[in-house]
């Protein structure tokens, strides 16, 4: 019977014609017993410790499993109707199960240490290195290497924390969902898109009550904000939405959801956490594995970056209250006013109808320009390939060398269905690595959710929609472009975290380059290409308010470095303290005195990002960064930088860290400079 399962067959690309969901749990459970037997027998005493016998056997032997239920995992994502979504969910748990054991097994951990203090691990290539040393530090992080008499209270941190932060989403969810502005009188909903009060009054009748009911979930929240001429109602649904989950009475709220209490326990948790590790903070352990090398020099590039932003946030401040004096009557600006001033200002400025370019981007233009970058910027050649594929909108095509030499293949599955996860998103079908019979080539699927054609002409695709595509192939070429051999460090395996979105948004830069517009496009009628009048004023609403919103990033992202940095949660200042002390340096609109943001910061409290934050700013600086050095060369397609970004950036996985790949690209560390030109912002 499992001979013939599709899911097992790992000879060459996954078998969608035949895959099943049937298929699932026999393929699955024989290859998580398979794979539980593997690691028995590699840990046993009478397994030498050496790359061919323990580590690379390991890998060999684990990948056939990561590979069948990557291709589950994608079904489920792809086509998620209920006999996909119960044949995952049914083996989710044991899977889950599987790589905990995996990531706790203290026997693969001296094995691993073990390779490592023997004389063989000096002749290991560089990639084998890394391995080890990736896997050496991840059982350290989980606390592997702690006194036993400790342990048992690392475990406990670990469970504490991972319950209070999920308490600490839960609350601001519940908050969230508690309050309800009812209005009746529809004078009070001047200024209002339509949508926005067939959605109000939608959820008036779901909660059986007359008028429009609106909520502080964004959909609802963020066009209020953006477009209700009513001053009191925005300030009644600001008050709400910045006092949630926190201490402050604000008639909806109730005590049990202020995460005040829960914020200090996790800083607390985490301080502990970090000196059994022994590191002096949290925010050491949150960039043991990143790029970035310590606390002080993540704070120094987002304080620089800061210097560098604030008189172009002053200036954007200074224009959007005049314009609201002026123009709105606005004579007190207040932050409740600000998202509706500045929607007021955008349209007077620098409006053009999002429709208008829409007609532009046509499918089959933008496909061939987006393949045409890729071929000019790394020497390859893009083409159309077949394969079984999930659905009749995918497509399929390889990449290859001039000289004909299979690189990579992709799917390319575009279109919105219902039975498809939102968003857009890359995935591996299998990875780059030498194997017995020569180099395995990867393969990547890239999915998007765009509107598919309609009455025999092409899909249109609006300008935000390119760039979500270039994003998108740029993780796919860092995947499929690798030059690695060893599965743990190919293309974007065991890519530093605030890496990663590197090339995915260098690739976004081609989308705001002239020739490469005129290249890409074709109006859906006319056939012409994008006018420069409608492209000149996409760039200037493109960097619209870029000052402001820049500072607002690097406000949270030094308030989070400095929490877990320098804060002592049992000292006097609050958390409030730090993030006041933190707006007063680089912050232009200063809220309220009773604003509680830290009580709804659930990035930094409620999910992964704590000392993280940061990431966003540091990747959009690398990525400006190395387009930067193309500009610099006078092309956008120079070869020989194009080769350079290839050979010393995109190709290189995990295998080197990335600010090493970085410095060999560019000659130096990173500067912010770039980013702050491409945004309008180039110091007088
Ligand atoms: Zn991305």
């Amino acid at each position: 019977m499992t001979a013939t399962n599709p899911l097992l067959d790992f000879t060459d690309l996954p078998r969608f014609d035949l895959i099943q969901p049937e298929h699932v749990k026999p393929a699955i459970t024989q290859l998580l017993a398979d794979g539980r037997a593997l690691v028995d027998r590699l840990t046993a005493d009478s397994t030498p410790a050496t790359w061919a016998d323990f580590a690379g056997a390991l890998s060999a032997g684990l990948e056939g499993f990561g590979r069948a239920w990557g291709v589950v995992g994608h079904l489920h994502s792809v086509n998620d109707v209920p006999a996909w979504r119960e044949a995952y969910n049914e083996m989710l748990p044991e899977v889950s199960r599987f790589y905990t054991e995996l990531g706790q097994n203290l026997k693969l951990f001296d094995k691993y240490r073990a390779l490592k203090q023997s004389p063989e691990y000096a002749t290991l290539s560089a990639e084998r290195k890394k391995i080890v040393d990736n896997e050496i530090r991840d059982f350290r992080l989980g606390g592997a290497e702690l006194p036993e008499d400790q342990k048992p209270r690392f475990q406990a941190i670990m469970e504490e924390l991972s319950q209070l932060s999920a308490k600490f989403s839960e609350n601001i969810l519940d908050a969230t969902n508690a309050f309800a502005e009812i209005v009746t009188d529809e004078a009070l909903l001047a200024g209002l898109p339509d949508y926005a009060r067939d959605a109000a009054r939608e959820a008036a009748e779901k909660a059986g009550v007359d008028g429009w009911k609106f909520t502080l979930h964004a959909p609802s929240y963020g066009p209020l904000m953006q477009y209700a001429d009513n001053r009191e109602l925005r300030a009644r649904m600001y008050r709400a939405y910045a006092t949630r989950a926190a201490e402050i009475d604000n008639g909806y709220s109730k005590p049990e959801w202020d995460n005040g209490p829960i914020m200090k326990r996790l800083l607390e948790l985490k301080a502990e956490d970090a000196a059994m590790l022994g590191f002096n903070n949290f925010a050491e352990v949150s960039l043991y594995t990143k790029m970035a090398d310590t606390p002080a020099q993540v704070l120094d590039f987002l304080r620089d970056m800061a210097k560098k932003a604030k008189p172009f946030a002053e200036k954007d401040i200074a224009e959007l209250k005049a314009f609201a004096k002026d123009e709105l009557g606005l004579t007190d600006f207040q932050p409740w006013d600000a998202a509706y001033a500045s929607e007021k200002l955008m349209q007077a400025r620098y409006a053009f109808s999002e429709q208008e370019v829409k007609q532009y981007f046509t499918e089959p233009k933008v496909i061939a320009g987006l393949f045409q970058v890729i071929e000019s910027l790394f020497t390859v050649k893009v083409k159309e390939d077949s394969a079984p594929v999930w659905h009749e909108d995918v497509r399929f095509y390889r990449i290859e060398t001039p000289a004909g030499e299979l690189v990579g293949q992709f799917y390319m599955d575009l279109y919105a269905r219902e039975t498809k996860r939102g968003g857009a998103w890359m995935d591996e079908a299998r990875s780059r690595k030498r194997a017995a019979g020569g180099i395995q080539k990867p393969i990547a699927y890239l999915n998007c959710n765009f509107a598919r054609p309609v009455g025999g002409k092409p899909a249109t695709f609006t300008h935000d929609e390119v760039i979500t595509l270039f994003h998108e192939t740029g993780h796919g070429l860092h995947h499929l472009l690798a030059r690695g051999e060893e599965l743990g460090v190919s293309g974007i395996h065991g890519v530093e975290w605030d890496a990663v979105e590197l090339p995915s948004q260098f690739m976004e830069n081609y989308c705001w380059e002239w020739d490469v517009l005129q290249g890409m496009t074709a109006h859906v009628d006319s056939g012409e290409p994008l006018p420069r009048a409608l492209y000149d004023k996409m760039l200037a609403a493109k960097n619209f308010q870029s000052g402001m919103m820049t500072v607002r990033q690097l406000e949270f992202s030094i308030f989070d470095m400095r929490l877990h940095y320098e804060f002592d949660p049992k000292g006097e200042k609050t958390v409030i303290d730090l993030l006041d002390e933190v707006r007063r340096e680089v912050a232009v609109l200063i809220p309220p005195e009773w604003h509680r943001f830290p009580n709804s910061f659930s990035h930094i409290f409620g999910g992964g990002y704590a000392a993280g934050y940061y990431s966003y700013k540091w990747a959009e600086v690398l990525s400006a960064d190395c387009y930067a050095a193309f500009e610099e060369a006078g092309d956008p397609f120079d070869p020989v930088v194009g080769r350079r970004f290839l050979e010393e950036i995109l190709s290189r996985g995990g295998e080197r860290p990335a600010l090493e790949n970085f410095k060999a690209f560019r000659g130096r560390e990173p500067s912010p400079d770039a980013l702050l030109r491409h945004s309008g912002m180039i110091a007088a």
